[in-house]
Protein backbone atom coordinates (compact mmCIF):
# COMPACT_ATOMS: atom_id res chain seq x y z
CA UNK A 1 0.00 0.00 0.00
CA UNK A 2 1.69 3.08 -1.43
CA UNK A 3 0.39 6.81 -0.59
CA UNK A 4 0.06 8.81 -3.12
CA UNK A 5 -1.42 12.65 -2.73
CA UNK A 6 -3.11 12.12 0.58
CA UNK A 7 -4.57 8.88 -0.90
CA UNK A 8 -3.97 5.43 -0.50
CA UNK A 9 -3.81 2.73 -3.23
CA UNK A 10 -2.89 -1.25 -4.04
CA UNK A 11 -1.41 -1.25 -7.20
CA UNK A 12 -3.00 2.07 -8.34
CA UNK A 13 -6.71 1.06 -6.38
CA UNK A 14 -7.71 4.04 -4.32
CA UNK A 15 -8.34 1.96 -1.17
CA UNK A 16 -11.25 4.31 0.35
CA UNK A 17 -12.73 3.28 -3.21
CA UNK A 18 -12.70 -0.10 -2.46
CA UNK A 19 -14.22 0.63 1.00
CA UNK A 20 -16.93 2.25 -1.04
CA UNK A 21 -17.24 -0.64 -3.13
CA UNK A 22 -17.23 -3.84 -0.74
CA UNK A 23 -18.49 -1.53 2.54
CA UNK A 24 -16.56 -3.08 5.53
CA UNK A 25 -15.54 -4.96 6.92
CA UNK A 26 -13.26 -6.29 4.35
CA UNK A 27 -10.02 -8.39 3.73
CA UNK A 28 -7.43 -6.62 0.84
CA UNK A 29 -4.78 -9.20 -0.41
CA UNK A 30 -2.30 -7.77 -2.82
CA UNK A 31 -1.09 -10.67 -5.14
CA UNK A 32 2.08 -8.99 -6.22
CA UNK A 33 3.37 -8.61 -2.66
CA UNK A 34 2.71 -13.04 -2.41
CA UNK A 35 4.50 -13.57 -5.73
CA UNK A 36 7.68 -10.71 -4.28
CA UNK A 37 7.34 -12.77 -1.02
CA UNK A 38 7.64 -16.29 -3.18
CA UNK A 39 10.04 -15.20 -5.45
CA UNK A 40 12.50 -13.96 -3.21
CA UNK A 41 12.51 -17.26 -1.20
CA UNK A 42 13.21 -18.95 -4.70
CA UNK A 43 15.68 -16.80 -5.58
CA UNK A 44 17.76 -17.09 -2.09
CA UNK A 45 17.83 -21.19 -2.57
CA UNK A 46 18.97 -20.55 -6.40
CA UNK A 47 21.85 -23.76 -5.67
CA UNK A 48 19.58 -26.34 -4.24
CA UNK A 49 16.00 -28.31 -5.15
CA UNK A 50 13.91 -26.44 -3.24
CA UNK A 51 10.38 -27.31 -3.04
CA UNK A 52 8.00 -24.36 -1.07
CA UNK A 53 4.78 -25.96 0.14
CA UNK A 54 2.27 -23.05 1.52
CA UNK A 55 1.02 -23.92 5.02
CA UNK A 56 -2.44 -23.32 3.64
CA UNK A 57 -3.70 -22.63 7.48
CA UNK A 58 -2.56 -18.99 7.46
CA UNK A 59 -4.96 -18.15 4.06
CA UNK A 60 -6.94 -20.66 3.13
CA UNK A 61 -9.09 -18.99 0.13
CA UNK A 62 -9.14 -21.30 -2.59
CA UNK A 63 -8.44 -18.24 -5.13
CA UNK A 64 -4.89 -18.06 -3.39
CA UNK A 65 -4.20 -21.28 -3.74
CA UNK A 66 -4.68 -21.44 -6.94
CA UNK A 67 -2.53 -18.09 -7.28
CA UNK A 68 0.91 -20.22 -5.65
CA UNK A 69 -0.27 -23.21 -7.53
CA UNK A 70 -0.04 -21.45 -10.82
CA UNK A 71 3.89 -19.60 -9.38
CA UNK A 72 5.32 -23.55 -9.05
CA UNK A 73 4.25 -23.53 -5.24
CA UNK A 74 2.85 -26.60 -3.53
CA UNK A 75 0.86 -26.66 -0.19
CA UNK A 76 1.31 -28.14 3.41
CA UNK A 77 -2.19 -28.84 5.04
CA UNK A 78 -3.28 -29.95 8.40
CA UNK A 79 -6.61 -31.28 8.08
CA UNK A 80 -8.81 -33.41 6.11
CA UNK A 81 -10.77 -30.17 5.23
CA UNK A 82 -7.78 -28.32 3.74
CA UNK A 83 -6.59 -31.01 1.60
CA UNK A 84 -10.31 -31.10 0.24
CA UNK A 85 -9.73 -27.73 -0.78
CA UNK A 86 -6.05 -27.75 -1.67
CA UNK A 87 -7.48 -30.20 -3.88
CA UNK A 88 -10.47 -28.29 -5.75
CA UNK A 89 -7.47 -25.59 -5.74
CA UNK A 90 -5.97 -28.38 -8.51
CA UNK A 91 -3.56 -29.49 -6.57
CA UNK A 92 -2.26 -32.83 -7.51
CA UNK A 93 -1.66 -34.76 -4.76
CA UNK A 94 1.92 -35.23 -4.86
CA UNK A 95 2.09 -31.45 -4.49
CA UNK A 96 0.51 -31.31 -1.14
CA UNK A 97 1.77 -32.34 2.05
CA UNK A 98 -0.52 -33.45 5.00
CA UNK A 99 0.96 -32.22 8.74
CA UNK A 100 -1.75 -33.43 11.33
CA UNK A 101 -1.18 -33.32 14.92
CA UNK A 102 -3.25 -35.42 17.29
CA UNK A 103 -5.70 -36.23 14.51
CA UNK A 104 -7.72 -39.68 14.15
CA UNK A 105 -6.03 -42.49 12.24
CA UNK A 106 -8.89 -42.91 10.31
CA UNK A 107 -8.72 -39.30 9.21
CA UNK A 108 -4.85 -39.68 8.20
CA UNK A 109 -5.80 -43.14 6.47
CA UNK A 110 -8.09 -41.12 4.51
CA UNK A 111 -5.81 -38.91 3.37
CA UNK A 112 -3.03 -41.27 2.20
CA UNK A 113 -5.73 -43.35 0.26
CA UNK A 114 -5.74 -40.03 -2.11
CA UNK A 115 -2.19 -40.39 -2.68
CA UNK A 116 -0.99 -37.70 -0.15
CA UNK A 117 2.63 -38.24 1.38
CA UNK A 118 1.81 -37.87 5.74
CA UNK A 119 4.13 -36.20 8.42
CA UNK A 120 3.85 -38.74 11.13
CA UNK A 121 4.73 -36.74 14.54
CA UNK A 122 3.60 -39.18 16.97
CA UNK A 123 4.77 -43.01 18.22
CA UNK A 124 1.60 -44.57 18.55
CA UNK A 125 0.84 -43.29 14.73
CA UNK A 126 3.63 -44.24 13.27
CA UNK A 127 3.13 -48.33 14.59
CA UNK A 128 -0.39 -47.73 13.33
CA UNK A 129 0.99 -46.47 9.84
CA UNK A 130 3.39 -49.49 9.82
CA UNK A 131 1.37 -52.16 10.64
CA UNK A 132 -1.49 -50.87 8.28
CA UNK A 133 0.94 -50.01 5.71
CA UNK A 134 4.61 -52.03 6.09
CA UNK A 135 6.39 -50.23 2.94
CA UNK A 136 3.78 -49.83 0.29
CA UNK A 137 3.33 -46.18 1.62
CA UNK A 138 5.46 -43.48 1.40
CA UNK A 139 5.82 -41.39 5.05
CA UNK A 140 7.79 -38.31 6.64
CA UNK A 141 8.75 -38.40 10.08
CA UNK A 142 8.28 -34.96 11.89
CA UNK A 143 10.92 -34.56 14.55
CA UNK A 144 10.99 -31.98 17.45
CA UNK A 145 15.14 -30.90 17.84
CA UNK A 146 14.03 -28.83 21.07
CA UNK A 147 15.55 -25.47 19.80
CA UNK A 148 13.39 -22.35 21.23
CA UNK A 149 13.17 -19.37 19.71
CA UNK A 150 11.80 -15.94 20.06
CA UNK A 151 8.39 -15.30 19.73
CA UNK A 152 4.84 -15.52 21.85
CA UNK A 153 4.82 -18.71 23.91
CA UNK A 154 1.93 -19.51 22.91
CA UNK A 155 3.64 -19.73 19.05
CA UNK A 156 6.67 -21.61 20.15
CA UNK A 157 6.28 -25.57 19.16
CA UNK A 158 9.89 -26.67 19.93
CA UNK A 159 10.32 -26.70 24.05
CA UNK A 160 10.44 -30.02 25.45
CA UNK A 161 7.32 -30.25 26.83
CA UNK A 162 5.44 -29.53 23.19
CA UNK A 163 2.89 -31.68 21.48
CA UNK A 164 4.58 -31.72 18.32
CA UNK A 165 6.85 -33.93 16.20
CA UNK A 166 8.36 -36.78 18.45
CA UNK A 167 11.44 -35.77 20.31
CA UNK A 168 15.01 -36.06 18.23
CA UNK A 169 15.56 -38.21 21.91
CA UNK A 170 12.76 -40.82 21.02
CA UNK A 171 14.70 -42.00 17.65
CA UNK A 172 15.83 -44.75 18.66
CA UNK A 173 12.35 -46.22 19.74
CA UNK A 174 11.57 -44.52 16.19
CA UNK A 175 13.83 -46.59 14.68
CA UNK A 176 12.80 -50.13 15.90
CA UNK A 177 9.21 -48.92 14.66
CA UNK A 178 10.54 -48.31 11.66
CA UNK A 179 12.63 -51.68 11.16
CA UNK A 180 10.28 -53.47 12.30
CA UNK A 181 7.32 -52.65 9.81
CA UNK A 182 10.39 -51.82 7.51
CA UNK A 183 8.93 -48.41 6.65
CA UNK A 184 9.66 -45.93 4.01
CA UNK A 185 10.71 -42.88 5.51
CA UNK A 186 11.40 -40.98 2.54
CA UNK A 187 11.56 -37.29 4.51
CA UNK A 188 12.11 -35.79 8.11
CA UNK A 189 10.50 -32.50 9.01
CA UNK A 190 10.48 -29.92 11.72
CA UNK A 191 8.73 -26.73 12.22
CA UNK A 192 9.74 -25.34 15.48
CA UNK A 193 7.18 -22.47 15.62
CA UNK A 194 7.01 -19.01 14.10
CA UNK A 195 9.07 -15.96 14.59
CA UNK A 196 12.19 -17.89 15.07
CA UNK A 197 14.50 -14.70 15.10
CA UNK A 198 17.55 -15.22 13.50
CA UNK A 199 19.41 -17.61 11.41
CA UNK A 200 22.06 -19.06 13.69
CA UNK A 201 18.72 -20.41 15.71
CA UNK A 202 17.24 -21.90 12.90
CA UNK A 203 20.51 -23.31 11.63
CA UNK A 204 21.30 -25.04 15.33
CA UNK A 205 17.77 -26.93 14.43
CA UNK A 206 18.82 -27.99 10.79
CA UNK A 207 22.41 -30.02 12.19
CA UNK A 208 20.28 -31.49 15.03
CA UNK A 209 17.61 -32.65 11.97
CA UNK A 210 20.84 -33.71 10.17
CA UNK A 211 21.69 -35.36 12.73
CA UNK A 212 18.70 -37.67 12.66
CA UNK A 213 18.75 -37.65 8.93
CA UNK A 214 21.99 -39.86 9.15
CA UNK A 215 19.53 -42.61 10.23
CA UNK A 216 17.63 -42.88 7.24
CA UNK A 217 18.76 -44.33 4.22
CA UNK A 218 16.10 -43.37 1.58
CA UNK A 219 15.76 -39.99 2.18
CA UNK A 220 14.34 -37.75 -1.03
CA UNK A 221 14.31 -34.35 0.95
CA UNK A 222 14.39 -32.76 4.20
CA UNK A 223 11.70 -30.29 5.53
CA UNK A 224 12.81 -27.39 7.84
CA UNK A 225 8.92 -26.12 8.22
CA UNK A 226 9.02 -22.57 8.37
CA UNK A 227 10.24 -20.09 11.09
CA UNK A 228 10.41 -16.97 9.07
CA UNK A 229 9.51 -13.81 10.35
CA UNK A 230 8.09 -11.10 9.31
CA UNK A 231 8.40 -7.02 10.13
CA UNK A 232 5.20 -6.03 11.80
CA UNK A 233 6.75 -2.77 12.84
CA UNK A 234 9.00 -1.00 11.07
CA UNK A 235 11.72 -0.94 13.27
CA UNK A 236 11.31 -5.02 13.48
CA UNK A 237 14.03 -7.40 13.02
CA UNK A 238 12.74 -9.29 10.13
CA UNK A 239 14.74 -12.71 8.48
CA UNK A 240 16.73 -11.99 5.52
CA UNK A 241 15.69 -13.93 3.13
CA UNK A 242 18.79 -13.58 1.16
CA UNK A 243 21.08 -13.99 3.81
CA UNK A 244 19.59 -17.17 5.40
CA UNK A 245 19.55 -18.66 2.12
CA UNK A 246 22.96 -18.65 1.41
CA UNK A 247 23.68 -19.66 5.42
CA UNK A 248 21.41 -22.75 5.17
CA UNK A 249 22.07 -23.89 1.36
CA UNK A 250 25.98 -24.26 2.27
CA UNK A 251 24.54 -26.27 5.10
CA UNK A 252 22.40 -28.42 3.13
CA UNK A 253 24.75 -29.01 0.24
CA UNK A 254 27.37 -30.10 2.87
CA UNK A 255 25.14 -32.43 4.32
CA UNK A 256 24.27 -33.61 1.30
CA UNK A 257 27.65 -34.22 -0.42
CA UNK A 258 28.09 -36.59 3.12
CA UNK A 259 24.81 -38.31 3.19
CA UNK A 260 25.98 -39.22 -0.90
CA UNK A 261 22.91 -38.10 -2.49
CA UNK A 262 21.50 -34.60 -3.68
CA UNK A 263 18.11 -34.17 -1.58
CA UNK A 264 15.14 -31.58 -2.09
CA UNK A 265 14.98 -28.83 0.67
CA UNK A 266 11.53 -27.98 1.81
CA UNK A 267 9.86 -25.43 3.35
CA UNK A 268 6.55 -24.49 4.77
CA UNK A 269 6.11 -20.67 4.90
CA UNK A 270 2.84 -19.65 5.91
CA UNK A 271 3.19 -15.82 7.27
CA UNK A 272 6.14 -15.25 4.51
CA UNK A 273 3.96 -15.75 2.05
CA UNK A 274 1.33 -13.99 2.71
CA UNK A 275 1.05 -11.72 6.01
CA UNK A 276 2.22 -8.56 4.80
CA UNK A 277 -0.48 -8.77 1.69
CA UNK A 278 -2.83 -8.87 3.87
CA UNK A 279 -5.02 -5.44 4.93
CA UNK A 280 -8.05 -5.64 7.01
CA UNK A 281 -10.37 -2.20 6.42
CA UNK A 282 -12.42 -1.29 9.30
CA UNK A 283 -14.86 1.61 10.01
CA UNK A 284 -14.17 3.86 13.27
CA UNK A 285 -18.30 3.80 14.90
CA UNK A 286 -17.45 6.22 17.97
CA UNK A 287 -14.77 8.15 19.49
CA UNK A 288 -14.91 7.57 23.12
CA UNK A 289 -13.02 9.72 25.77
CA UNK A 290 -13.09 8.13 29.25
CA UNK A 291 -11.24 9.69 32.15
CA UNK A 292 -8.01 7.69 31.11
CA UNK A 293 -8.16 6.66 27.38
CA UNK A 294 -9.20 8.29 23.79
CA UNK A 295 -10.95 4.88 22.55
CA UNK A 296 -11.63 4.71 18.77
CA UNK A 297 -14.12 2.17 19.03
CA UNK A 298 -14.33 0.26 15.18
CA UNK A 299 -17.57 -1.99 13.48
CA UNK A 300 -15.32 -5.28 13.79
CA UNK A 301 -13.81 -7.10 16.81
CA UNK A 302 -11.32 -10.15 17.85
CA UNK A 303 -14.25 -11.87 15.72
CA UNK A 304 -12.68 -11.04 12.90
CA UNK A 305 -8.96 -10.59 13.53
CA UNK A 306 -8.15 -12.23 16.81
CA UNK A 307 -4.22 -12.42 16.56
CA UNK A 308 -4.26 -9.01 19.04
CA UNK A 309 -6.34 -10.57 21.80
CA UNK A 310 -5.01 -14.31 21.13
CA UNK A 311 -1.09 -13.82 20.97
CA UNK A 312 -0.74 -10.55 21.77
CA UNK A 313 0.24 -9.91 18.45
CA UNK A 314 1.22 -6.27 17.37
CA UNK A 315 -0.63 -4.73 13.88
CA UNK A 316 0.08 -1.42 13.02
CA UNK A 317 -2.66 0.74 12.51
CA UNK A 318 -3.24 3.62 10.17
CA UNK A 319 -6.36 6.09 9.41
CA UNK A 320 -6.46 6.07 5.55
CA UNK A 321 -9.47 8.57 5.97
CA UNK A 322 -7.18 11.26 7.66
CA UNK A 323 -3.51 11.07 6.13
CA UNK A 324 -2.60 14.39 7.31
CA UNK A 325 -4.76 14.86 10.60
CA UNK A 326 -2.54 15.67 13.91
CA UNK A 327 -1.12 12.15 15.77
CA UNK A 328 -3.23 11.72 18.33
CA UNK A 329 -3.17 8.53 21.26
CA UNK A 330 -5.64 5.65 20.71
CA UNK A 331 -6.82 2.88 22.07
CA UNK A 332 -8.34 0.92 19.64
CA UNK A 333 -11.30 -1.42 19.91
CA UNK A 334 -13.76 -3.33 18.49
CA UNK A 335 -17.22 -3.92 19.06
CA UNK A 336 -17.41 -7.21 20.61
CA UNK A 337 -18.34 -7.91 24.08
CA UNK A 338 -15.13 -8.76 25.95
CA UNK A 339 -12.44 -6.59 25.90
CA UNK A 340 -11.14 -6.73 22.63
CA UNK A 341 -8.44 -4.33 22.12
CA UNK A 342 -6.94 -4.32 18.71
CA UNK A 343 -4.13 -1.94 19.94
CA UNK A 344 -3.41 -0.08 23.27
CA UNK A 345 -1.96 3.72 23.01
CA UNK A 346 -0.88 4.07 19.53
CA UNK A 347 -0.18 7.12 17.76
CA UNK A 348 -2.46 7.56 14.65
CA UNK A 349 -3.62 10.56 12.77
CA UNK A 350 -6.77 12.29 13.91
CA UNK A 351 -9.54 9.49 14.12
CA UNK A 352 -13.30 11.27 13.66
CA UNK A 353 -16.01 8.93 13.43
CA UNK A 354 -16.86 7.20 10.22
CA UNK A 355 -12.95 7.44 9.53
CA UNK A 356 -11.39 4.06 7.99
CA UNK A 357 -8.46 2.20 9.76
CA UNK A 358 -6.30 -0.30 8.29
CA UNK A 359 -4.60 -2.90 9.98
CA UNK A 360 -0.96 -4.36 8.10
CA UNK A 361 -0.47 -7.49 8.54
CA UNK A 362 -3.52 -8.96 7.94
CA UNK A 363 -2.96 -11.62 5.40
CA UNK A 364 -1.69 -14.64 7.66
CA UNK A 365 -3.65 -16.11 10.36
CA UNK A 366 -6.41 -13.02 10.03
CA UNK A 367 -9.52 -14.50 8.05
CA UNK A 368 -8.56 -17.98 8.68
CA UNK A 369 -9.11 -17.72 12.51
CA UNK A 370 -12.08 -15.67 11.93
CA UNK A 371 -15.74 -16.89 13.71
CA UNK A 372 -19.18 -15.60 13.77
CA UNK A 373 -19.00 -14.80 18.15
CA UNK A 374 -21.78 -12.27 18.87
CA UNK A 375 -23.31 -13.64 15.99
CA UNK A 376 -21.21 -11.30 13.63
CA UNK A 377 -20.89 -12.28 9.98
CA UNK A 378 -17.58 -13.01 8.16
CA UNK A 379 -16.26 -10.05 6.10
CA UNK A 380 -15.35 -10.43 2.68
CA UNK A 381 -12.26 -10.93 0.81
CA UNK A 382 -10.70 -8.86 -2.11
CA UNK A 383 -7.48 -9.96 -4.42
CA UNK A 384 -6.05 -7.36 -6.06
CA UNK A 385 -4.13 -9.22 -9.31
CA UNK A 386 -2.84 -7.26 -11.91
CA UNK A 387 -3.97 -3.76 -10.91
CA UNK A 388 -7.84 -5.60 -11.00
CA UNK A 389 -10.15 -6.47 -7.98
CA UNK A 390 -11.50 -9.40 -7.42
CA UNK A 391 -14.07 -10.17 -4.96
CA UNK A 392 -12.93 -13.85 -3.77
CA UNK A 393 -15.20 -14.40 -0.79
CA UNK A 394 -18.79 -12.16 -0.33
CA UNK A 395 -19.22 -10.82 2.60
CA UNK A 396 -21.15 -13.36 4.94
CA UNK A 397 -25.30 -12.69 5.79
CA UNK A 398 -27.41 -14.08 8.36
CA UNK A 399 -29.20 -17.22 6.15
CA UNK A 400 -24.93 -18.55 6.76
CA UNK A 401 -25.19 -18.40 10.35
CA UNK A 402 -28.70 -20.19 10.35
CA UNK A 403 -27.56 -22.21 7.67
CA UNK A 404 -26.44 -25.53 10.02
CA UNK A 405 -29.40 -24.85 12.42
CA UNK A 406 -32.08 -27.07 12.81
CA UNK A 407 -35.37 -25.46 13.44
CA UNK A 408 -36.71 -27.92 16.13
CA UNK A 409 -40.57 -27.81 17.36
CA UNK A 410 -40.94 -28.83 20.98
CA UNK A 411 -44.05 -30.51 22.22
C1 LIG B 1 1.56 -23.33 10.85
C2 LIG B 1 2.58 -24.18 10.24
C3 LIG B 1 3.52 -23.63 9.34
C4 LIG B 1 3.55 -22.17 8.98
O1 LIG B 1 3.99 -21.33 9.99
P1 LIG B 1 4.20 -19.76 9.68
O2 LIG B 1 4.70 -19.20 10.92
O3 LIG B 1 2.87 -19.20 9.28
O4 LIG B 1 5.15 -19.64 8.55
C5 LIG B 1 4.40 -24.51 8.76
N1 LIG B 1 4.42 -25.83 9.05
C6 LIG B 1 3.53 -26.38 9.90
C7 LIG B 1 3.57 -27.84 10.16
C8 LIG B 1 2.60 -25.59 10.53
O5 LIG B 1 1.74 -26.14 11.39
Amino acid sequence: MVLENDSYTIQGISVLSLVEKYSTPLYVYNADKIKSQYDSLVSAFGGCSLKVKFACKALTNINIMKLLRSWGCGVDTVSLEEVELALLAGFTPQEICYTPNCVGFDEIQTVIEKGILVNIDDLSILEKFGHTYGNTKPCCIRFNPHILAGGNPHIQVGHIDSKFGISVYQLRHLLRIVENYNINVVGVHMHTGSDILDPSTFLRGAEILFDTARSFKDLQFIDFGSGFKVPYKDEDYYTNIQEFGAAMSTAFKEFCREYGRELEIWFEPGKFLVSESGYFLVKTNVIKQTVSTLFAGVNSGQNHLIRPMFYDAYHKIINISNPTGTPRVYSVVGYICETDTFGWDRKINEIREDDILCFYNAGAYGYSMSSNYNSRVRPAEVLIYNGKDYLIRRRETIEDILNTQQSVSFE
